[in-house]
């Protein structure tokens, strides 16, 4: 399979060079020149695969210049159950005998970025073997919360990669600082940075971009990459836990094969909807595919008008994961359902970046109408939602997945359409505790307690116990403490590397 890029460069990339790559030389991002097809035979044959099975079935056709022995080998480790606290690894559940919940957080980050990235290093790794490269890779992750730790975790220990995580020092929750400072593995650092999430992911681009750096960094062995959700290789794990939702249920009885369902998914940089997507092109009888999104309602306007507008206020909620206002991966969206057309793809995304807006063109317009449905969901409604389903179904959802929810009773309430649905579910309670404690907890349950109380209040209350990785996290070692003012990045990557 060669991969080409949605601004219209067109080298002899396979897989393993868009992974290691992570951006087209033109700046766009890379997808697979054709699809891959599915049939329902071999869909029903997944029925009885484990995930990891799965998931290396799966991906044969995209990363196909991987050996089988390869893909099996990064799988495995990926998916292990070291890794993922539950056997299925993304197991689904049905909490009120009918309604389909896929729990995308039994890794070891509580969080659905764990899918992605547990498997990402393996395939990196290898893909650097693979192209005859023998530097060290060398990750550079700014982030605002969850990516760092999953990027950390994934990471951590695994031969022939250093990563060095940058967070913005009071942008982040303390269960997430906490998380990343405690982090494991001799081969992880984490940097708190003065300044907010811009600052910090500005940095970071300054130093991708120095070629002086670049240099330097090669003559001692080390290359950078990235692993941030553009990567290709960061996509296409994605894909697996459509088809395994869908498998599951065939399996529990509750489709026939062959039957259509919808999935609704909590939306940020549109990189888990747009992996459905990818599913539904495949063959998986997909009807709609439901974007719900926060306050930061972008997309939400963009599937029901044409118009893309990111020139509006940025609103921090309490689903920090989807307040995002440019959603990178609409960009491969946009050119599957063009037919490949990069240059009308390359046109809008110039649009956005010089006015900040696009409208795409009536065909366009309708065919995103006809595959998504889109509606968002304000941070009231979101603890409403949190509150409800816990006091109905004695199952307590966090706030990203409460968005899907809401959005999900709005999609039905519009439309009439009873095609049976999941509910991809991001997060574990436990991570956005505070939150799910204001919407389940009386208020003189809560007041004046931390974060770290409030998760045994809502463990106790629940009868639901902390996951492994959020557990007595106030207790253990803190083992990363620098610190670094925004303009002082660079030296610490050039001191962590032992270039200074
Ligand atoms: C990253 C994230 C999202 C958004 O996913 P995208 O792929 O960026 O659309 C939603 N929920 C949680 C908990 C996340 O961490």
């Amino acid at each position: 399979m060669k991969y080409i890029s949605t601004r219209g460069y067109v080298g002899n990339h396979s897989s393993a060079d868009a992974i290691k790559k992570g951006i087209a030389p033109d700046g766009g991002l890379f997808v697979p020149e054709k699809g891959v097809l599915i049939s329902l035979e071999e869909i029903e044959a997944l029925v009885n695969m484990s995930y990891t099975d799965r998931a290396h079935y799966l991906l044969k056709g995209y990363l196909d210049d991987y050996t089988d022995m390869e893909l099996k080998e990064c799988v495995e480790m990926a998916y292990s159950e070291a890794k993922f606290d539950d056997k299925a690894v993304a197991p689904v559940t049905y909490i009120n005998g009918t309604m389909a919940v896929l729990e995308l957080w039994h890794g070891p980050t509580c969080a659905f970025k764990d899918m992605a990235l547990q498997l990402l290093p393996y395939l990196l790794v290898k893909a650097v073997k693979k192209t005859g490269e023998s530097d060290e890779i060398v990750i550079l992750v700014a982030t605002s919360g969850d990516t760092g730790k999953a990027a950390l975790e994934g990471f951590s220990e695994v031969d022939g990669t250093r990563i060095i995580v940058f967070f913005p020092n009071d942008g982040v929750s303390d269960v997430q600082k906490l998380q990343m400072l405690t982090q494991k593995g001799h081969n992880t650092s984490v940097v708190a940075v003065e300044g907010n999430f811009d600052d910090t992911q500005s940095g970071v681009k300054v130093i991708f971009s120095d070629k002086s750096l670049e240099n330097r960094l090669s003559q001692k062995g080390y290359k950078f990459s990235s692993a941030n959700s553009i990567n290709w290789g960061r996509l296409a794990p994605q894909i697996v836990y459509y088809f395994s939702a869908y498998a599951d249920m065939v399996k529990n009885n509750k489709l026939k094969i062959g039957e259509a369902i919808n999935f609704v998914v909590p939306t940020g940089n549109f990189g888990n909807i747009l992996a459905g997507y990818y599913a539904k092109m495949m063959g998986l009888p997909i009807k709609k595919l439901i974007c719900a999104s926060n306050d930061n309602n972008v997309l939400t306007e963009f599937i029901k008008t044409g118009t893309y507008n990111k020139n509006r206020e940025f609103i921090k909620t309490v689903s920090p994961s989807m307040d995002i206002l440019i959603s990178s991966n609409l960009e491969r969206l946009l050119f599957e359902i063009t037919g490949h057309n990069s240059s009308k793809v390359s046109g809008w995304m110039s649009e956005l970046n010089s006015r900040g807006v696009y409208t795409v063109d009536e065909e366009t317009k309708s065919i995103v109408k006809d595959l998504m449905w889109a509606e968002f969901c304000s941070q009231e409604e979101t603890l409403k939602t949190i509150e409800c389903v816990y006091k109905e179904y004695n199952y307590m959802v966090d706030t990203h997945t409460a968005v899907a929810i809401d959005v999900y009773d709005k999609y039905v309430i519009s439309t009439n359409d009873m095609t049976p649905t999941v509910i991809v579910s991001t997060a574990s309670p436990f991570k956005f505790n505070g939150s799910v404690a204001k919407a389940i907890l009386y208020p003189e349950e809560i007041s004046g307690k931390n974060e770290f109380e409030l998760l045994n209040i809502l463990s106790e209350k629940s009868g639901w116990e902390i996951p492994e990785g959020l557990k007595d996290l106030d207790k253990k070692e803190i083992r990363h403490k620098l610190h670094c003012k925004k303009d002082e990045m660079q030296d610490f990557v050039e001191h962590i590397l032992g270039l200074s």
